[in-house]
C-alpha cells in the first residue's frame, strides 16, 4: 500500500491564541522534516485588535510560550510584557478585610517550574506571537481580513471559502476560530453553537496616574462580594495601567442591548454605557476601600464581554480539518483556558509530527483520544463550581479557579517542539492535576464563605 502523502499545505483560521500557537508549534516541528510545508494563518479581523483587556497568564500557559519562543519576546517588550504575578491578593469588597493571598511562588520566590503567573494585555501577547513568527518562521504567513464563511472538506484536499469571495485550498485545515467558530457551526459540527453562561465580564484599563490615591494592592487583587467579583491589576511592569473586570451575572437581554447599540453610531449607545457604569458601580463602589471608591468614580469607559461556552462532547473532527482551542471547547470560565488552547496546539503538533504519513483521520483520533477525557474533566469541573456557585447566590467558585493556579497534565509538561529553558529554571516543581486537590482549596473557600458580605 503507498503510504498517505505527508500534509505540506496547512491552513489555519483564526491568529487568536491557539491559531497562532498552533502555526509556530508546527512550523518549529516540522522545518526539517518538511521543507516545503507551507502554513497561511487566515484571521477574519482587519488587523490586530486592541480590544479584549488583560489576559492571566498561569504558570503553565507561560511555560509553553516559553517553549514556542514567545515569552522571550514577550520579555523583551518593555512595558507591554505584561506585569509577573507573584500572588493575588483577595479582599472582602465590603469591609475592605484581606482574606489571604493566593501564591504563584513558593516562600523563596520561586514559580512553579520556574514559572509565575502574569497579566499581559491581549494585543501585546498577539504581537509578540505574530514577531516570533516573522521574526523565525518564513514558512507561515498570516493574512488579515479574511473571515472564513463556509468550506467543504474531500479524500485529497479541503477548502476553505472566505466573505471577500476567495478560495484556499490545502491538505489540512485547524479550525482555531473561536467559541463561535464558523469551521465548528458550518463544517465540522453544524447546529452546535456556542451558548451564553449567564456570567460576564465588564473591563476597562485606568491610568493609574490619573487617580488621586494609591492602590491598596501590589500587583493583582480580587474583590469578592456574595454574588460578584471584581478582579483589579496591573498589566505593566511599570503599574502605570491598572486593568479592571467586574465579573457578575448579566441577562442575556443586556447583552443583545450592548451587541446592537455598540454596532456603529448608534444614538443608543452612549447611554448603554452609562447602564453598564451604573451596574459596575451599584455592584462594587460601596466598598470601604477607598482606592476602589477613586478606581470606580473614575473609570468610565466600560466594555461588556460575555462569557459562552461550546456544549460539551460535540464534533473535534471531519475529513480534514479538526477544531483546536475554544473553537472545540470554550468552558465556564477559567482563568487557564490560554493555557488549555495552546496545550492543544502542542499536543497535536507532536502526534501529527510523528505520525507524518498517516491517514488524518487516525492522526485525529489519536490526538481527541489523548485530549477528550481531560477536556470533559476540567470542563464538568468548571461547569459544576459556576452552576453550584449560581444556584447559592455564592461566587467562590471564580474564586477556586484562581486559587488552583497550576494546570499540567500528569507527569508535569507535554513534550514541546523546541528546546525549553524551564528545566534551566530554579522553582518549585511543575505541578499535576494532583495539585488541585492539594491546595488546601476547598477548606480555604470554605472559610471564605462566612466572611463575604453581601
Ligand atoms: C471575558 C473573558 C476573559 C477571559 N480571561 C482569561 C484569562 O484571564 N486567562 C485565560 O487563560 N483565559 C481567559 N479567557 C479564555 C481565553 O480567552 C480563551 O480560552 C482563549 O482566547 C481561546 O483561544 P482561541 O485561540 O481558541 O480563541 P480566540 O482567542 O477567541 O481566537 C479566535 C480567533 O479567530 C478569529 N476568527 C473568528 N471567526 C473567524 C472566521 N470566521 N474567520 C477567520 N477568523 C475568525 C477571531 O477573530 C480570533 O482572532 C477569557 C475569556 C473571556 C470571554
Amino acid at each position: 500500500m503507498q503510504p498517505t502523502p505527508v500534509p505540506r499545505d496547512i491552513l489555519i483560521v483564526g491568529a487568536g491564541i491557539a491559531g497562532l500557537a498552533s502555526a509556530i508549534s508546527l512550523a518549529k516541528e516540522l522545518a526539517s522534516s518538511v521543507p516545503d510545508l507551507k502554513i497561511s494563518v487566515f484571521e477574519g479581523a482587519p488587523g490586530l485588535s486592541a480590544s479584549g483587556g488583560a489576559i492571566s497568564l498561569t504558570p503553565t500557559a507561560q511555560n509553553y510560550l516559553d517553549k514556542l519562543g514567545v515569552l522571550s519576546e514577550l520579555n523583551r517588550m518593555g512595558s507591554e510584557a505584561g506585569i509577573e504575578v507573584d500572588l493575588i491578593e483577595l479582599f472582602s469588597l465590603r469591609s475592605g478585610r484581606k482574606l489571604g493571598p493566593l501564591k504563584f511562588t513558593d516562600e523563596n520566590g520561586f514559580g512553579y517550574g520556574g514559572y509565575k503567573g502574569r497579566r499581559v494585555m491581549r494585543y501585546a501577547l498577539s504581537r509578540a506571537m505574530l514577531s516570533v513568527i516573522q521574526s523565525h518562521l518564513p514558512n507561515v504567513s498570516v493574512y488579515y481580513d479574511k473571515k472564513v464563511v463556509g468550506g467543504t472538506t474531500t479524500d485529497s484536499s479541503v477548502t476553505l471559502s472566505f466573505e471577500d469571495g476567495s478560495f484556499a485550498t490545502g491538505d489540512l485545515v485547524l479550525g482555531c476560530d473561536g467559541v463561535h467558530s464558523i469551521t465548528r457551526t458550518r463544517i465540522v459540527d453544524p447546529g452546535n453553537r456556542s451558548e451564553y453562561t449567564g456570567i460576564s465580564f465588564i473591563q476597562s484599563v485606568t491610568d493609574a496616574q490619573d487617580l488621586s490615591i494609591p492602590m491598596h494592592f501590589n500587583q493583582t487583587a480580587i474583590h469578592l462580594t456574595r454574588h460578584s467579583s471584581l478582579l483589579t491589576s496591573y498589566c505593566d511592569p511599570d503599574r502605570q495601567k491598572i486593568f479592571s473586570a467586574a465579573i457578575l451575572r448579566v441577562n442575556e437581554h443586556l447583552i443583545e442591548r450592548y451587541q446592537a447599540t455598540s454596532k456603529s453610531d448608534c444614538p443608543e449607545q452612549a447611554s448603554m454605557k452609562m447602564s453598564i457604569r451604573y451596574l459596575v458601580r451599584t455592584q462594587f463602589a460601596k466598598s470601604s476601600l477607598p482606592s476602589i471608591r477613586a478606581l470606580l468614580d473614575h473609570t468610565e469607559d466600560w466594555a461588556l464581554y460575555p462569557v459562552y461556552q461550546v456544549r460539551q462532547r460535540g464534533k473535534w473532527h471531519k475529513g480534514r480539518i479538526l477544531l483546536l482551542g475554544d473553537a472545540a471547547h470554550a468552558m465556564p470560565p477559567r482563568d487557564e483556558s490560554a493555557a488549555y488552547s495552546i496545550e492543544d496546539a502542542l499536543i497535536f503538533t507532536q502526534i501529527f509530527s510523528r505520525n507524518l504519513h498517516a491517514p488524518l483521520a487516525t492522526t485525529f483520533q489519536q490526538y481527541e483520544s489523548m485530549r477528550r477525557d481531560l477536556v470533559n474533566k476540567v470542563f464538568d469541573a468548571s461547569r459544576r463550581l459556576w452552576q453550584s456557585d449560581l444556584d447559592k447566590g455564592l461566587f467562590p467558585g471564580h474564586v477556586r479557579e484562581l486559587m488552583s493556579p497550576v494546570h499540567l497534565p500528569p507527569g508535569g509538561c507535554v513534550p514541546g517542539p523546541t528546546t525549553t529553558t524551564a528545566s534551566a529554571r530554579q522553582g518549585i516543581p511543575a505541578a499535576t492535576h494532583q495539585s488541585f486537590s492539594d491546595l488546601s482549596v476547598y477548606s480555604l473557600t470554605r472559610e471564605f464563605q462566612g466572611e463575604i458580605e453581601s
